[in-house]
């Protein structure tokens, strides 16, 4: 009798999101391009490295593994028509007023405050890179991204939070600071 398996190690839940992103044309260079991208206009002298390190980082998470897969079933199961209408229609045809893909980029990105929110704005409305690819690509027939571009979008814009934040560390480690209290008594 097979054991039923719900919880899995991070290395695990790396190895499986990294395989079914690979499985739908996407690869962890991919998302950290993007990620390199968007953060090297406000952070100086970031390495492309940092970028790939952050991505694999959240790639082990397990909300995210959650979400990435589950991402990646509904746009599979669409494309086989194995959806219950009219949420086949909806979610094969990535209609625009459906949010719920939003809603889960947004979540994604939030694993890094409210800059990781408004990083995956910027992405879900310039579509760089890979998430321009993909989206163009869920137009042709038999293709739904409808869910994968959210968050893929999610993943490169919490990276590029994460990238932020290990520079400014990095940073706040350089300057000696003493903290001057408003309220001492003479
Ligand atoms: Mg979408």
């Amino acid at each position: 009798m097979s054991k039923v398996r719900t919880v899995f190690t991070r290395e695990e839940m790396f190895e499986m999101n990294v395989k079914s992103l690979k499985e739908r044309g996407v690869t962890i260079e991919d998302i950290a391009t993007v990620t390199y991208n968007q953060q090297k206009k406000y952070t100086k002298d970031i390495q492309f490295s940092t970028c790939l390190e952050s991505v694999e980082k959240i790639l082990s998470f397990r909300d995210v593994f959650h979400y990435i897969q589950l991402s990646i079933a509904i746009d599979v199961l669409a494309e086989k028509k194995l959806l219950p209408q009219p949420l086949q229609d909806i979610v094969y045809h990535d209609l625009g007023l459906f949010g719920v893909d939003e809603v889960m980029g947004l979540d994604v990105a939030g694993t890094y405050g409210t800059i990781g929110q408004t990083n995956f704005g910027d992405i879900d409305v310039n579509k760089p890179g890979i998430v321009r690819k993909l989206n163009e690509d869920g137009k042709e027939e038999g293709i739904c991204h409808t869910f994968l571009d959210d968050i893929v979008g999610a993943i490169a814009a919490a990276a590029s939070t994460r990238v932020a934040q290990v520079m400014n560390e990095a940073d706040a480690h350089q300057v000696d600071f003493e903290m001057i209290s408003l309220f001492e008594e003479e």
